[in-house]
């Protein structure tokens, strides 16, 4: 009993001295362990987890049946696995820096006056249409294609690797870019700001082992790049015409043109309260009821 009075005492004096400085604490260290398991489920660290898992039962077994040399083995392994795991694991760990370091937006987005172009609202909704129209017209007569609208994470590294263009959105131009033997026709287009600004581009393949068989580097590619980047991708498979569509590393598969401009408009389209999307992050936060769901999306155009 003595003991349970000292831990609610313990409690009581540490509630005593909670600040503020202990809430920025522990959110700090949620958001960390909230976005390492977030990287677990998602890259190869998953089976990893289990694995560790496995070898720490194995551990404990040998601890209690006093196996020695087992539990020898079994410490040194632990002690080189960290630097294992860094070792078997970076690509994603480069990459996780990689788009920490992207996200150049994100700086502008939390610190300057963001000017929302109020154009921008306009050229995004009839890219989305020109998108939904191109999608389905290229579906219907098996026209592969592979479409990704940028959104706050900037991706000049992937334009880089196509032939940069300017042009608008539109059913024709995106059938003449994928029309099979045209020289732009392989690799994806990138829109920026409701505009084709790349086509022929190179996407990072995403090494997702639970993808159908069915699928192959065109919808790989797709969601790759929708793991690697905040961006959202339209695929259109040559050989059945399927529209999917990939966003955070999911990809949704069959939808038809109404459900593609749903979700386009949705993820892409500015909000119409521009005048919302003037302030900056900090202020909107601040502000109960600012932007919404859009705020994120589009905040930093
Ligand atoms: P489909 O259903 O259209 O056949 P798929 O997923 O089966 O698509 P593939 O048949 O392998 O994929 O499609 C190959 C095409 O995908 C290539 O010709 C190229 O245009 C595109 N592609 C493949 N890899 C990439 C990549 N890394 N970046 C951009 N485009 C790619
Ligand atoms: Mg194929």
């Amino acid at each position: 009993m003595f003991g349970f009075f000292d831990v609610i005492q313990d409690i009581l004096s540490n509630l005593r001295t909670f600040g503020l400085r202990d809430v920025i604490d522990i959110a700090v260290v949620s958001l960390a362990m909230y976005q390492i398991f977030l990287f677990a489920r998602k890259s190869r660290a998953g089976q990893l987890v289990r694995g560790l898992l496995l070898l720490l039962v194995f551990y404990a077994l040998a601890d209690v049946m006093q196996l020695r040399t087992v539990r020898w083995v079994l410490t040194n392994v632990m002690q080189i696995g960290f630097i294992a795991a860094i070792v078997l694991f970076q690509p994603e760990l480069r990459r996780t820096l990689e788009r920490m370091g992207q996200s150049t937006n994100w700086t502008k987005l939390l610190f300057t006056t963001h000017r929302q172009d109020p154009t921008l609202r306009g050229a995004w909704q009839s890219a989305v249409v020109a998108i939904c129209d191109a999608a389905e017209q290229l579906s219907d007569t098996r026209t592969g294609a592979l479409m990704v609208l940028e959104r706050m994470n900037n991706l000049d590294e992937i334009i880089r690797t196509g032939t940069p263009l300017s042009a608008d959105v539109i059913p024709e131009m995106l059938g003449t870019i994928f029309y099979e033997g045209t020289p732009l026709h392989d690799g994806a287009v990138v829109i920026r700001d409701g505009r084709i600004v790349a086509a022929g581009c190179v996407l990072p393949l995403s090494n997702n082992l639970e993808m159908g068989k069915d699928m192959g580097t065109r919808h790989r590619a797709g969601l790759g790049m929708s793991e690697n980047s905040d961006a959202i991708v339209v695929v259109v498979s040559e050989e059945t015409g399927i529209i999917s569509l990939a966003k955070n590393g999911v990809l949704i598969r069959r939808l038809d043109r109404q459900n593609l401009f749903n979700l386009l408009q949705e993820e892409i389209i500015p909000p119409e309260t521009a005048e919302a999307q003037k302030q900056p992050l900090l202020n909107r936060l601040l502000n109960k009821g600012g932007a919404g769901k859009h705020a994120k999306t589009n905040a930093a155009r």
